[in-house]
Parts: C-alpha cells; structure tokens; sequence
C-alpha cells in the first residue's frame, strides 16, 4: 500500500501531516506521491478539491480521504484527534470504497482545434467576462431556452453541497447519477425567459451551452478559474470516471448534511 498526503501549507496541517507521515512509514505503509494508492487531504475540502486534481489522471486506482483542520469538512470528514485511529485503519484493514459521480465539461472551440476536457468534483460555473451571460441552452441535441443572467453553475451531486446550494439548487444523493443547473440571476420579464427552476440531468444526457454573440467566458472548474476565448460550445454530461472516497466507518450522505449544516 501506498499513500501521499496532501496540506493545506498552514503550518498545523503540516504538523498533523508530519504525523501522519511518520506514523504511517512506521507501519510499513509506502510514501510515493508519483503512485498512491491512497491520497490523504489535510485542511478543508478546498484542500481535497486539490488532491482530486492532483492525481484525477488515475482515479481508478486512487482513493481519497480527508482531515479537516478548523474547515467546513465536508468531503474531509476525520478529525486530527483520530488521525492514530486512520492511520491503523489505512495500514491494518482493506480499503473500502464509496464511489461518487463526477461532471465531465468539454470546451469546443470555433477554430476546430483542440477541444478542452475537465473533471469537476464539485461543479462547473460559466459566467462573461464582461456584462450579461448570454447563451443557448441545448438539451438532448435540441434548443431548450436562451439565458441571459449572471452565470450558471452545473454541479455534482456530491458537489450540491457547495455553490449550487447557494443558488437554491437541491441537494442531490451521490448515489444518484447525475448533474444539476442552476441559475445566477436570470433575467426574466415579457421579452426574456428562461425555466428559472434547477434541472436535474440523468446520466447519457448532455447539456450543451452555445453562445450568441460573446464568444469569451470565464469558466470554473472547483476551485479553478479559467478563461475560454472563442468558445463554439460547453457541453456537460455525467463522466464515466467517478471518484473514490475511503471509507473506514460508515458516515452516511445525510448525517453528513445536517452535521455541516443543520446542527453538529
Ligand atoms: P472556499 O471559498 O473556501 O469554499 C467555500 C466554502 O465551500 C468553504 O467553506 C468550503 O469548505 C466549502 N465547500 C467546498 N466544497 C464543498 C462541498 N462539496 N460541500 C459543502 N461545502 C463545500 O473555496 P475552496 O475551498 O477553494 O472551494 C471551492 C468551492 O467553493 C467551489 O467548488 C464552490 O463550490 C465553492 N464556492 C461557493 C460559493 C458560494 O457558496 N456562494 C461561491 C464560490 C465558490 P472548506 O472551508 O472546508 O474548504
Ligand atoms: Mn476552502
């Protein structure tokens, strides 16, 4: 077995990862950050957002698990107290998995070269780069509506928790195969229209997004930041690839939710 740990940089996150490094090499479990078997986030879920990128290359052979140091901790749900429990657990008990969806986003381009692929665990945000969004929005190959707002997010279920909550969206199960859209600030009166409700896409469906005029826009993938000039279309459909989450005890989706956002 193989692990690399992943800080956040503040320097208690780097002590607990001290620690975890240590206790780990002490029992035989392997540091290489290059082939792990299993990826240690230490910090908050922007930490393990990071950790997700960092190795999305080979998330089939990869699992993640996460301590949250003084963050919301969704994702990253161990406690430093019980880092010594984690680490026996990682090095003496099979690694049992979740799997969870992720957002696949293709960027085409008007010149026809190269397209673009992301991953989002979390979600994937479109807005202009100056002045209102304006788009087509296509379902299934066909014109759907034409939004005009400031943005919109396409989130994962797992990643429902994050901005799409922010927009009103619903929080989605992670065991349900899927993508939502939500909506920034649409603008809706006599002339303008748009369905104003989030939509929830099955797997096998695309959503794609075509501009009318502006052809540049700013995208985000998580905790990133990117911007597109002569974008052809945005397209969005549930990837193939999902991500693996370790699971040493059982945390179910639910409690998880009211713990972060109801009442500890
Ligand atoms: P950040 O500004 O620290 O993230 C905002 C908050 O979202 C943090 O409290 C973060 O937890 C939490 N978070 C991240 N993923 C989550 C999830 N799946 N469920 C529940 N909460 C979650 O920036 P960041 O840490 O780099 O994270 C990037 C994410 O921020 C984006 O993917 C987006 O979802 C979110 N975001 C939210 C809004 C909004 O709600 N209005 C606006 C922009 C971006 P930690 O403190 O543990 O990192
Ligand atoms: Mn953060």
């Amino acid at each position: 077995m193989k692990f690399a740990i992943q800080s956040k940089g503040d320097e208690y996150s780097e002590s607990i990862k001290r620690q975890m490094e240590q206790y780990l090499v002490d029992f035989d479990v392997q540091l290489d950050e290059v082939e792990p078997d299993i990826v240690i986030s230490i910090g908050g879920d922007g930490t393990l957002l990071h950790a997700f990128h960092r190795y999305n290359h080979r998330l089939k052979e990869t699992s993640f698990v996460g301590v949250h140091t003084g963050h919301l901790g969704f994702y990253a749900d161990w406690v430093p107290d019980e880092v010594e429990k984690l680490v026996i657990a990682i090095a003496k008990t099979p690694i049992q998995v979740v799997e969870y969806p992720l957002l696949e986003v293709t960027v085409r381009h008007l010149d026809g070269g190269k397209e673009t692929q992301y991953l989002a665990l979390n979600e994937c945000t479109i807005k202009s780069t100056e002045g209102t969004l304006v788009l087509d929005v296509e379902i299934r190959g066909e014109h759907f509506e034409t939004f005009r707002g400031d943005g919109l997010c396409m989130s994962t279920p797992s990643g429902s928790t994050a901005y799409n909550k922010a927009l009103g969206g619903a929080i989605l199960h992670p065991y349900i195969d899927a993508f939502q859209m939500t909506e920034m600030a649409s603008i809706n009166n006599r002339v303008f229209r748009t369905i104003g409700s989030p939509l929830v896409f099955p797997k096998h469906h695309t959503c794609v997004l075509k501009p009318i005029s502006d052809v540049k826009f700013q995208i985000t993938v998580d905790h990133r930041t990117i911007v597109h000039e002569d974008v052809k279309s945005i397209q969005f459909r549930v990837a193939n690839e999902k991500v693996r989450f370790a699971r040493f005890r059982p945390l179910p989706f639910w409690k998880r939710v009211r713990e972060s956002f109801v009442t500890e």
